[in-house]
């Protein structure tokens, strides 16, 4: 199962590594989905590093407020039942993949609380 820390934590020093290259920041859904499982109990529960809080950080000021805006505006459907939602009242995954407030009580639950992705990734917000 692919913890949401660990990826992010490797992806964070490699960004660092390579001296804070603009171009290893996160795409612009992977930052929502970041933005997010920094807000959730999984993430409170297994805490993370200040590389990560800081590359998330930069992540989301290189995607701006706009676009964050815009994409949490869009509507979407539930992966699972289909109806739309605006994305602001869905959960997500990194994969693209996105939940109704029913349908998440369907998923499983990921080691550290929070709900698990079909893909195995975390779903949060
Ligand atoms: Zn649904
Ligand atoms: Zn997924």
């Amino acid at each position: 199962m692919t913890s949401v820390k660990e990826q992010i934590e490797a992806e964070a020093k490699d960004w660092i590594d390579r001296r804070r290259d603009q171009k290893m920041l996160l795409n612009p859904w992977a930052t929502l989905h970041a933005i997010c499982w920094v807000g959730s109990d999984g993430a409170k529960k297994e805490g993370y590093s200040e590389n990560l809080a800081e590359f998330v950080a930069a992540s989301k000021l290189a995607v701006g407020m706009n676009k964050i805006d815009q994409m949490l505006n869009q509507r979407d459907h539930c992966s699972y039942c289909g109806t739309r939602f605006r994305v602001e009242n869905l959960s997500l995954c990194r994969c693209g993949n996105v939940y109704c407030y029913k349908c998440i009580w369907n998923l499983g639950i990921h080691p550290n609380g929070n709900r698990a992705c079909y893909c195995g990734g975390e779903v949060v917000g």
